[in-house]
């Protein structure tokens, strides 16, 4: 019997959609815990650890570290959770990594309440990567890096769309505007 009071939230959406910022607020108002991928690897390379070492040259090049890594990071964090009360910002990026987060959450016994995916035009998304890029001090946040990041988003992630949609589970969402009315439109589609 899947447990009522397990809440999971997948954002997708390509880099620069804003995913971040507004799962954050999400999360807040909704007591549920932000596992932001992106934020724990850039962790470990400010940290140095042996992992940050090993995966530094894979965020600066804006390619995506090995799904067995991604997998063990996030098997960690849920494995001690009663509640599994989440949202989940930039994982899965790939296939193998969903299908990992299926086995994972079975074994939980807490299926996904619903997959927001945060839609911007291309360009737009450059301009919000190279603007963030002055003060966020992510070595990725340049606008050779960032197309490159849109490419992988495109080959590697976008799938995930198909795979989630077939089980009506995708909510489209306009991310263009300001943040409150974007976030407004994200409480709509995730309630
Ligand atoms: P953005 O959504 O703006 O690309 P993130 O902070 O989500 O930024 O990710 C930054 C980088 O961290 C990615 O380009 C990738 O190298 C790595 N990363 C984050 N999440 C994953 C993941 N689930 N699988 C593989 N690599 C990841």
């Amino acid at each position: 019997m899947p447990n009522p009071s397990h809440q999971v939230i997948i954002f997708l959406g390509p880099p620069g959609a804003g995913k971040g910022t507004q799962a954050e607020r999400l999360a807040s108002d909704h007591s549920l815990l932000k596992i932001s991928t992106g934020d724990i690897l850039r962790d470990h390379v400010t940290r140095g650890t042996e992992l940050g070492l090993q995966i530094r040259p894979i965020l600066d090049a804006g390619q995506l570290v090995p799904d067995d890594v991604l997998i063990a990071l996030i098997r960690d964090r849920l494995a001690s959770m009663e509640k599994v009360r989440v949202i989940f910002d930039g994982f899965p990026r790939t296939t193998a990594q969903a299908r990992e987060l299926d086995v994972l959450l079975e074994e939980l016994g807490a299926p996904i309440n619903a997959v927001p995916l945060l839609e911007v035009p291309d360009e737009q998304l450059i301009a919000r990567i190279v603007e963030r890029g002055k003060t966020s001090g992510r070595s990725d946040d340049t606008e050779a890096v960032a197309r490159e990041r849109q490419q992988v988003y495109r080959e590697q992630t976008q799938p995930l769309i198909d795979y989630y949609s077939a089980r009506g589970q995708v909510r489209p969402v306009d991310g263009v505007g300001s943040m409150d009315a974007v976030y407004g439109r994200i409480l709509d589609a995730v309630k």
